[in-house]
């Protein structure tokens, strides 16, 4: 970190930062320039709030050099490989994840179950608690689609993963549940954040709607900070100031960019971001060539009846066009 001192500084003013630089355990290194006199702080400044420096009257402008997420920083070549079931997240795979936005009844979810399977597709999604927008739009069968997974998962030996809304709910869903879903509402959920970084499942953490990329990644730190380093990224979309035509905007950006920053694998919802059904496979197909290690598509057996999101649901023969396109794709940047 560094601290550029505005001119005109006391001699007494430097002692008396640098006697706070000190208190905090780190050191410093005081350089002369021709207008400005430069602190160099020397040691791990993650802890450090560079915001509280501007407290002392002498400080013009702070600059942070180590990111304050040293746990999700990329500082070797190394990537962490999430396990999930038969999937390898982040090992140079495209895992995709298939399922409806919610439960509905046995019959549909077994259905799209049996697809997964027959195209090797072997982790699918599952809404049991549904944040959603309106308390009186459809919340999830809650319990009862916790019996339709076990059934289903047993079946046919799937990895399930569920959004997880509340930290009180993580007793009730632990069982059934492989990968817990934190979403875009929910991201900044600390104590849920938290709670998730005590445990050794994975957990599909999501950007928020209106989060930096910085937030994100300090959202993720919570849960490395606790211990639990299986942490799989989602780009779902953020608000930008056009939205007329699709419900969020998605980053392709992000892509790379986690990529650059982190050593967390990256998946992508493109059925969150478009909010229509119609932009899911070019959306995707650009995902995976940005280097995404995954996608999570919201599959309904009739999207015009779905109790929830069934405007952005692809029907079951669409999602295997688009999981067929998306492989053919993968398997032509591989050999490039
Ligand atoms: C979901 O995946 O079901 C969901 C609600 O997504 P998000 O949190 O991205 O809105
Ligand atoms: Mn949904």
């Amino acid at each position: 970190m560094i601290i550029k001192l505005k001119p005109r500084t006391t001699i007494n003013e430097i002692s008396h930062l640098t006697e706070y630089i000190v208190s905090l355990g780190l050191s410093l290194q005081t350089i002369e320039g021709t207008s400005h006199i430069v602190i160099n702080i020397l040691g791990d400044t993650s802890k450090i709030d560079a915001k509280s420096f501007y407290a002392f009257e002498c400080v013009d402008e702070v600059v942070r050099i180590q990111k304050p997420y040293p746990k999700v920083s990329k500082t070797s070549p190394q990537k962490t490989i999430v396990t999930v079931g038969q999937a390898n997240i982040g090992d140079g795979s495209l895992t995709i994840i298939g399922g409806p936005c919610a439960i509905e009844d046995f019959e549909s979810f077994d259905n799209i179950a049996k697809t997964l399977v027959e195209y090797n597709l072997t982790i699918m999604r599952a809404g049991v608690f549904k944040p959603r927008t309106s308390p009186y739009s459809f919340q999830g069968l809650g319990q009862e689609a916790l019996d339709i997974i076990k059934a289903v998962k047993d079946k046919y030996n799937l990895a399930i993963v569920s959004e997880i809304t509340d930290k009180l709910q993580f007793e009730l869903l632990e069982p059934y549940i492989d990968v817990f879903q934190v979403g875009a509402r929910n991201m900044q959920n600390y104590e849920l954040l938290k709670a998730l970084g005590n445990i050794n499942k994975p957990v599909l953490l999501k950007r928020g709607f209106s989060n930096t990329i910085d937030e994100w990644l300090m959202s993720a730190e919570y849960i490395l900070a606790g211990g639990n380093k299986n942490i799989i990224l989602c780009e779902r979309g953020i608000r930008t100031f056009d939205n007329t035509y699709t419900r969020n905007t998605l980053d392709i950006s992000s892509i790379p960019l986690i990529k650059k920053l982190t050593h967390l694998p990256i998946i992508v919802d493109p059925s969150h971001a478009a909010g229509r059904w119609d932009l899911i496979e070019d959306l995707s197909l650009a995902a995976v060539a940005a280097g995404a290690d995954g996608l999570l598509i919201e599959v309904h057996q009739n999207p015009q009846t779905a109790l929830s999101d069934g405007a952005q649901s692809l029907k079951i023969e669409k999602f295997i066009e688009l999981v067929k396109k998306c492989r053919k794709l993968k398997q032509c940047l591989d050999s490039i």
